[in-house]
């Protein structure tokens, strides 16, 4: 949806693209008309219908948060952190966040499944993110509308699965269950969501492709999802060696480290990002370099249960590598911070993960992850989707850089403004479509009726 309005917004700095890249001008208007920037000019525009004028704004393109969870990362909000490394490593996935969140579709209404996505799109776009990857089962498919209707730019992943039924047996080790199947009924189910969604809104919501992992997803699946890649176009995005367990599994059944598996069935290439790639060896790095793949690199989701995810053991080695929040927490400019901390810390060097390097990664990187040369930019003629960070705060001062300053002390609390498609979503710091605080207690009520469930309490109490 485009609006024929022309806004101008007042930025202390730019991140403009000038000379075909990212170039930081100071004192400058970004003035947006139909959906698309119209010019980044040195003097107040003259007939304006909104006028954003906001002292110490750091204009931005808009944030591109690569991989996300709304629903299921909600479900366990508050709950798991803490817990042993010893009930983390195969429970948080296995244990909890897969059966709750087949559970969650059978014990919510679709208002309520409805409400519970609200409070994770709200979340993501109050973060600083204008477009998500968010991959979902398909029951939660009322995603779609969700997203239509808050305004944030879409790439909807519903998953496929050869087994969908996953949940740990008292030894804590992850159990595959149901019929292996080849997911036709899911790739049928996908095509009918692509379908009803793939250009909708303007052009603004997109459906990807979404084979689940390498252990829940079997080779002659994995085939068929490379063929539909190849007839619809549509980008793939999966997880990649996320637990030890999943790359126990793919060296059991195939011989292959998870990498080597997704090659073999021909899954590798420029149209798929991974997410995570924990446990991969250097050579399966070297492997989705050599293959154009895209690592997914979600930092603080794995700090949480105290497994690195560096995000400069990607970059530097040369792999495209963008950042998603995995549902963790939903704010994309801490996450930046993380992302860098994190990194740091692992390599014993300071240099890596600059903030430039972190803020590529969430715009024009991932913009060329989604294959689109209108986003990820501020420049006349790209979309107009922009991140405004509010650079005037006490501590933010004194500063030289507003780069580093928002990377490294930022967080969602200074995102000032964020728009989509020429609309903005967020002014002030708010969220403008609708009522902030009833989105989030009527998402937080969805959430505490799978926990209060009979089911919710049983698997509470098997996690301690
Ligand atoms: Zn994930």
């Amino acid at each position: 949806m485009e609006t024929g309005e022309r806004t101008a917004i007042r930025a202390r700095w730019v991140l403009a693209h000038e000379d075909g890249r990212p170039t930081l001008l100071e004192d400058r208007w970004v003035v947006v008309e139909g959906g698309r920037i119209a010019a980044v000019d040195r003097g107040r525009p003259a007939g304006c219908d909104v006028v954003v004028d906001r002292p110490g704004l750091l204009v931005l393109p808009g944030l591109i948060n690569m991989h996300n969870h709304c629903f299921t990362e909600l479900l366990v909000r508050s709950r798991t952190e803490d817990m042993t490394s010893a009930f983390m490593e195969n429970g948080l996935v296995y244990g909890l966040l897969m059966p709750l969140g087949k559970l969650a579709m059978e014990r919510l209404s679709a208002a309520e499944r409805r409400a519970a996505l609200r409070l994770g799109v709200l979340q993501l776009i109050l973060g600083g993110a204008t477009t998500v990857m968010e991959s979902f089962r398909s029951g939660l498919a009322d995603v779609f509308a969700v997203a239509e209707e808050m305004g944030i730019r879409f790439w909807g992943v519903p998953y496929v699965f050869s087994t969908p039924d996953i949940d740990v047996d008292t030894q804590g080790k992850p159990v595959f269950g149901g019929a292996a199947g080849d997911g036709t009924a899911d790739i049928a189910e996908w095509r009918a969501l692509h379908q009803r969604w793939a250009g909708a809104a303007g052009g603004r919501i997109q459906v990807g492709l979404g084979p689940h992992a390498p252990d829940t997803c079997g080779p002659d699946l994995l085939r068929a999802v490379r063929r539909l890649a190849d007839e619809t176009g549509c980008l793939v995005t999966t997880h990649l060696a996320q637990t030890k367990s999943e790359v126990e599994h793919t060296r059991r059944l195939y011989g292959r480290t998870p990498a080597e598996y997704l090659q073999w069935v021909g899954l590798l290439g420029p149209d798929l990002s991974v997410a995570h790639s924990i446990f991969s060896t250097d050579a399966d790095l070297d492997l989705l370099k050599a293959t154009g793949t895209t690592v997914i690199n979600c930092p603080r989701t794995f700090a949480r249960t105290g497994t690195w995810a560096p995000f400069a053991r990607f970059a530097e080695r040369g792999l495209k590598t963008v950042i998603g929040t995995d549902g963790y927490n939903m704010d994309l400019v801490s996450e930046l911070g993380a992302a860098g901390q994190i990194a740091k810390l692992h390599a014993g060097e300071s240099g890596v993960a600059t903030a430039r390097q972190l803020v590529d990664a969430v715009t024009l990187g991932a913009a060329a992850a989604l294959k689109r040369d209108d986003l990820g930019r501020v420049a006349p003629g790209a979309r107009a989707d922009l991140t405004a960070i509010d650079l005037s705060k006490p501590r933010f001062q004194p500063q030289s850089d507003p780069l580093r300053s928002m990377v490294w002390r930022g967080s969602a609390a200074d995102v000032s403004a964020t728009m989509v498609d020429g609309r903005l979503l967020v002014e002030g710091g708010r969220y403008l479509p609708a009522d902030e605080n009833a989105i989030a207690t009527e998402g937080a009520a969805a959430f505490e009726k799978i926990w209060s469930s009979p089911e919710g309490a049983a698997i509470r109490a098997r996690a301690g």
